[in-house]
């Protein structure tokens, strides 16, 4: 259903308050306002997050990590339901999101990555996945770019990618055409009865009340205000370094896939956008809020992405960012009713975040009307977290992105 109505009251009563506009809170709102919830969603910048900084690979297969197939079943269903979820969004947003269904290689260079990636194989047969063994000749014949190193890979070619950009600009403008409320400004502290959320309040004063609260505040999650420790999240931020080149017209098509590689122990991507874009991922630091971008971080980036494509080297540098994944104690998402009643959770995505889009907005907007959390999301739900703080750090100034 299309909703186009917007609530009487700027302050509300809304059905759904979504605290945090990043790509989850944006699809959690816009999925609601289409089930005919009134809906708000409160961030001063609202469209930002780790979208902006994010390289946009929808990797359920490529990224498979032991220990994690209760996730693998989210991711794959979520990456199943993406071109439909193109589609829809596209139609309600009038703009493109750059979702491009070109499939990942994955290579090994000595030995030992050769051997990982081989036991990776292995075990993503068991579980039924669809990945195939390439020679390292068979590689560089799919994508002559490569490294003459290269030992052997997987190619995967059910691992896409959208331009995470992209996407929340669209969710935006959907959300603004299905009568979603902006309030842009920061939550400051949650407000509730007794027993009961019962909304935010702003920076400025400003009251929000609703029926349900959905807390989207990404790596923020755990520090608003006002939520009793029973509620709040585990999640801590994830710093990643990113950078952008450009392919210029004339090396084009530089790649026609996404490829990735593991170089000493770290883990190197490149992904190539149709808009000649490419992507060149990703640091993992724990260091708190902090988004500065390092000469180290990268120093490493571009020598391990040398290692893998010689080539790049040649291409103009447009852009180094860090951004923070959401992360939580399992690495999988918290969905759903928290310990506190009205208050929800749509969090702790760490490094599927754009992956998880399509799955999120429609599991949030099943329990938002209906109060039942769908079969699929219910080893997701936060309860399943000890009522405790986890290492969050005590509250410090949150340091900007800092774009260079
Ligand atoms: C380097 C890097 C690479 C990545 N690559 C991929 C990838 O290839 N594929 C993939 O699937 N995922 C990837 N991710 C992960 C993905 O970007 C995140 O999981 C996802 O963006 C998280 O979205 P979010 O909306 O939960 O949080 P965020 O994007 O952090 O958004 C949170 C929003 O909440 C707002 N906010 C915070 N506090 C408050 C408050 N008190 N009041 C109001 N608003 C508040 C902020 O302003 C922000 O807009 C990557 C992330 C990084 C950093």
């Amino acid at each position: 259903m299309h909703a186009s109505h917007t609530s009487g009251e700027p302050g509300g009563p809304y059905d759904a308050l979504v605290v945090g506009g990043g790509v989850i809170g944006l699809v959690t709102a816009w999925r609601a306002a289409r089930r005919g919830l009134r809906t708000a969603v409160a961030d001063p910048a609202p469209g930002g997050g780790a979208a902006e900084v994010a390289a946009g690979m929808l990797a359920a297969v490529t990224e498979l990590h032991y220990g994690e197939q209760t996730l693998l079943a989210l991711n794959l269903a979520s990456a199943r339901r993406y071109p439909e979820f193109v589609a829809e969004l596209e139609e309600a947003s009038g703009q493109d999101v750059g979702y491009r269904a070109c499939g990942t290689l994955a290579v090994a260079f000595d030995p030992d990555d050769r051997a990982q990636l081989r036991e990776l194989h292995d075990f993503q047969r068991r579980l039924g996945l669809e990945s195939h063994w390439l020679t390292g000749r068979e590689c560089r014949r799919l994508e002559p770019m490569l490294a003459p190193g290269v030992r052997g890979g997987l190619r995967v070619d059910g691992d896409h990618q959208v331009d995470p950009r992209r996407l929340t600009a669209a969710l935006l403008t959907a959300c603004e055409r299905a009568g979603v409320v902006f309030h842009r400004a920061r939550a400051e502290r949650l407000t509730r009865t007794a027993d009961r959320a019962t909304g935010v309040e702003l920076a400025d004063g400003t009251r929000l009340t609703a029926g349900r609260t959905v807390l989207a505040a990404g790596s923020l999650s755990g520090r608003l205000a006002g939520v009793p420790p029973e509620a709040l999240p585990p999640v801590r931020p994830v710093k990643g370094q990113v950078l952008r080149l450009r392919v210029p017209p004339a090396y084009a098509p530089f790649l026609s896939r996404t490829v990735r590689a593991q170089v000493r122990g770290g883990h190197v991507y490149l992904v190539p956008r149709e808009s000649g874009e490419l992507v060149v991922g990703a640091t993992s630091e724990e260091l708190g809020w902090d988004t500065t971008v390092t000469a180290g971080g990268v120093y490493e980036l571009l020598r391990d992405a040398h290692e893998l494509v010689p080539g790049i080297t040649e291409l103009p540098l447009v852009e180094t960012r860090a951004g923070l994944r959401p992360g939580s104690p399992d690495n999988a998402p918290l969905l759903g009713p928290s310990a506190l009643p009205g208050l929800l959770m749509a969090t702790g995505h760490y490094r599927n975040g754009v992956l998880l889009t399509p799955v999120t907005g429609d599991v949030m907007a099943e329990v938002l009307t209906s109060g039942e959390l769908p079969e699929e999301a219910r080893p997701f739900s936060p309860r399943r977290f000890p009522a405790t703080r986890t290492d969050v750090p005590p509250a410090t100034p949150v340091p900007q992105e800092q774009p260079v």
